[in-house]
């Protein structure tokens, strides 16, 4: 017997494709991407307007699968992790911070990986796998059926209005499957978030930015942690490989002729090591070099056992972000949230649930 197959790995030409391929009608394929994607419905026997011989098809030889909840926890500021886990075993953690009325979910790209920038927790575990297109998707629906977001609301006012893809793992080291997932997730006749409220994060694989951003249309973030070179290579490996000044080109490159695409630059204050008034000034001077529209969101360094940096002094965090903002940018510090049940940037940890802190 064949292994059965999942549907929300596919495209929504996939979907027809595959629909054809078993005698069905093209329509047939927008019905059930309206029941998977728009009433976030699991079982082929719900699917009241497909008829009785093809929802048993559809039964016996697909499947629409949520990654497996293993635990779940709510933070006294209402931040809310879930631990998922996949057919295989692996597992990932999503995250939803909630605003007032809107929120956005922190979704994961691969299991563990391979960046091994030294201040993240999930880059202290090697990499593992890159996550399937339906694993990405799944999580995202996991968080909707957890706040009965069902159907997809059809105007704005919605919890979960945001997607980050900023959990575990390099998206663009994985940059086929998300592609795919985020069409899926911003498909209009689906779960329809919009493009502009959705955020990615790359630690600067410059020879894909532009690509990824083109086929993606969502924003920009870039973990930029410092104005240099030198400090740079020191925290992030990855540096060695793509200098700051192929990320900038790459940033430049994709900003040109459209003057909406502003990019978040992710600055991470580590004690004595990327926090001085100098380090700021050489910042500033950076992006004007390359003429960059950006924003800056500063983040206050979350430590973890095992991790020897600590987070810079509020009063530098203040200076830093003050001198930013003298030249123009917007440089916000953010405020951590979840920290009781450490589901802070960067303390993402998969393997498995053993923390004992
Ligand atoms: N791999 C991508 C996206 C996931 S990481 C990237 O690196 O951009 C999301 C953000 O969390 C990045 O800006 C990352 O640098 C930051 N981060 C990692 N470890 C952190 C920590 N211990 N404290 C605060 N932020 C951290
Ligand atoms: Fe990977 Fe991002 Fe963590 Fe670096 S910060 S190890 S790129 S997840």
């Amino acid at each position: 017997m064949s292994e059965k197959k999942e549907l929300t790995d596919l495209t929504k030409e996939e979907l027809e494709t595959e629909l054809i391929n078993i005698g069905e009608k093209k329509f047939r394929a927008k019905q059930l991407w309206q029941w998977i994607y728009f009433r976030g419905e699991k079982d082929f026997n719900n699917m009241s307007n497909l008829p009785l011989t093809l929802r048993q098809k559809l039964d016996e030889h697909y499947t629409i699968t949520r990654p497996k909840i293993i635990t779940e926890q709510i933070s006294v500021d209402k931040t809310h992790k879930w631990l998922l886990e996949f057919n295989d075993k692996e597992r990932v953690e999503m995250v939803y911070i909630p605003e007032k009325d809107r929120g956005a979910v922190c979704i994961s790209t691969q299991v563990g990986c391979a960046m091994g920038c030294k201040f993240c927790h999930t880059g202290s575990q090697n990499f593992t796998r890159n996550l399937k297109v339906g694993e990405i998707v799944g999580q995202f629906m996991v968080a909707r059926d957890a706040y009965h977001e069902w159907p997809s609301p059809t105007d704005e006012t919605r919890y979960l209005s945001n997607i980050v893809v900023m959990g575990m793992g390099e998206p663009l080291n994985n940059l086929e499957n998300v592609i795919k997932a985020l069409n899926i997730l911003t498909d209009c006749e689906g779960i329809g978030i919009s493009r502009r409220r959705i955020t990615m994060s790359t630690s600067g694989i410059a020879p894909r930015i532009v690509e990824a951003m083109q086929k993606t249309g969502v924003r920009l973030a870039v973990s930029l942690h410092a104005p240099n070179d030198a400090i740079r290579s020191k925290i992030m490996p990855i540096n060695d490989k793509f200098h700051i000044e192929e990320i900038m080109k790459a940033c430049a490159e994709y900003q040109k002729g459209d003057h909406s695409r502003y990019i978040t630059f992710e600055y991470l204050l580590l004690k004595g090591i990327n926090d001085s008034i100098e380090n700021a000034k050489e910042l500033v001077s950076l992006l004007k070099k390359y003429k960059i529209r950006a924003l800056f969101n500063l983040i206050p360094f979350n430590p973890w056992p095992g991790c020897s940096f600590k987070p810079s002094d509020r009063k530098t965090v203040e200076a830093f972000s003050e001198i930013l903002e003298k030249a123009g940018f917007a440089a916000p510090i953010r405020v951590a949230r979840g920290q009781d049940i450490l589901a802070a940037c960067g303390q993402l940890k998969s393997k498995n649930d053993n923390r004992k802190i």
